[in-house]
């Protein structure tokens, strides 16, 4: 029998937990290393979709004009914080640079395949005893009240569908039949049924503790602090709770992916995109599909028995503060689409919020890195980073172990802004 091989993943997040759960298959002896306790990174109060239907990253053409114009509205679902910050001004400028139809089309396919496999792997994960996650395969409406922005959904789809991914585009009656329970003020809805939901919170604990089970070390409150490197290997990893040395290093980190990256010389752009969520009652007028309030830009998820409510990016270095102003934009917007839902304003400790680690062309950071032969590099996956965990996960053991990958992840290269 072979020894078994050993990883450090820095990071407890969706993207560290799922690349130790295919590690751990492969055979690898593995260490998560965390700041926090788990429980308090993006990946427990997001909305929990799966959604092969953001085949078009973030930074995608008319996003800049939309940030732009949202900038001067407190209560506006996108904002970037004005800042003379130079981090910011050169990911806003790659940003810009990528927002154009030519890169969006050289990247759908790529970023399609990576969704349609991470969704066959959260079936799989859904069949494993321990795991009940409440997976759920109904697709998701993205719902919308105007002509304008039907349009431009509908043009989304037929691109979905040349893609060939489940898609349909439904008129008012179709899309209130789906909803039996709840009265729909909205013109009409495009129905990703290749997109699904889970219950994000339960997938965090439960695969924390499966992992646990299968003998990974998970060290919390445990912040690394830098790195011993030399002759292209990195050979410890340092924290505050001492060194910790392994064949292989995986980095994961989240919004703090940057501040890591350069203690290791790396250039990994990252801008934290701060959301928010909270839960309400489903109550008898039962919301069945989650959705997607398109002009507004909120997200609604039934889960657990309620509805998650969730919504927001703004674009801005990592900071507690609650920005009520934005919480009460989410919370107005979810009566004009769903009349029966007169949600009231959260307490501030209802609230939750989470940093979603945006790169700048929206594309996630998976592979090698070309400094150092022992570090791989997952992270970066913006509002898609619950969705595209496991196929992250399956890839990341994969390169570890050397084997065939599942799919291509030359889009993904975490040496790309170098
Ligand atoms: C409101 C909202 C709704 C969302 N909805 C969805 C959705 O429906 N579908 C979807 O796919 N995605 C969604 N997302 C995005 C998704 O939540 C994130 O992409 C994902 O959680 C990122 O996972 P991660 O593991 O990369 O980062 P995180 O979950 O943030 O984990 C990173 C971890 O690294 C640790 N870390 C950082 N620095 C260090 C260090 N120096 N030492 C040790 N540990 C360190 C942190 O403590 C943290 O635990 C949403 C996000 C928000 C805010």
């Amino acid at each position: 029998m072979s020894t078994p091989r050993s990883a450090i993943i820095i990071g407890g997040g969706i993207i560290g937990l799922c690349s130790a759960y295919y590690l751990v298959q492969s055979g690898w002896e593995v260490t998560i290393l965390d700041k926090g306790n788990l429980a308090d990174n993006c990946s427990s109060g997001n909305a929990g979709m799966i959604v092969p239907s953001h085949f078009i990253p973030l930074a995608a053409p008319g996003m800049v004009a939309k940030g732009i114009r949202w900038m001067f509205n407190s209560k506006s679902p996108f904002y970037v914080k004005p800042s003379l910050n130079p981090k910011l001004i050169s990911w806003g400028l790659q940003f810009i640079k990528h927002a154009n139809d030519k890169q969006v089309n050289k990247v759908a396919p790529h970023l399609r395949d990576l969704h349609l496999l991470s969704k066959l792997l959260y079936r799989e994960l859904a069949a494993e005893p321990q795991l009940n996650f409440g997976f759920e395969d109904k697709g998701i409406l993205m719902l919308y009240k105007t002509a304008k922005a039907g349009v431009e959904e509908i043009h989304v789809a037929k691109q979905a569908q040349q893609l060939g991914l489940d898609v349909d585009v439904l008129n008012y009656s179709q899309v209130q039949s789906l909803e039996p329970h709840t009265e729909l003020n909205i013109k009409g809805a495009v129905h990703y049924r290749c997109d699904a939901h889970i219950y994000p919170n339960a997938l965090v604990t439960q695969l924390t503790a499966y992992l646990k089970a299968k003998g990974v070390n998970i060290q919390t409150n445990c912040t690394v602090t830098n790195f011993t490197a030399g002759n292209n290997h990195i050979d410890s990893v340092n924290t505050s709770s001492g060194n910790f040395s392994a064949d292989l290093v995986v980095m994961t980190g989240g919004a703090w992916m940057p501040e890591l990256a350069k203690k290791a010389g790396m250039n990994i752009p990252v801008m934290p995109g701060k959301g928010y969520s909270f839960m309400v009652d489903n109550a008898d007028k039962k919301i069945v599909h989650p959705s997607l309030l398109l002009e507004a830009r909120v997200a609604i998820t039934p889960m657990n028995g309620k509805v998650r409510i969730g919504g927001t990016m703004e674009i801005a270095p990592v900071n507690s503060k609650i920005n009520m102003n934005r919480v009460q934009g989410i919370v107005n917007a979810v009566p004009d689409y769903y009349p029966d839902y007169q949600v009231k304003l959260p307490q501030v400790k209802d609230v939750w919020y989470g940093f979603r680690p945006c790169s700048p062309d929206g594309l996630p950071y998976i592979g090698y890195s070309e400094k150092w032969s022992n570090l791989i590099v997952a992270g970066g996956h913006g509002m898609m980073g619950l969705g595209l965990a496991p196929a992250t996960g399956k890839l990341v053991a994969e390169l570890a172990s050397q084997s065939a990958l599942s799919t291509g992840i030359s889009a993904f290269d975490p040496n790309r802004f170098n």
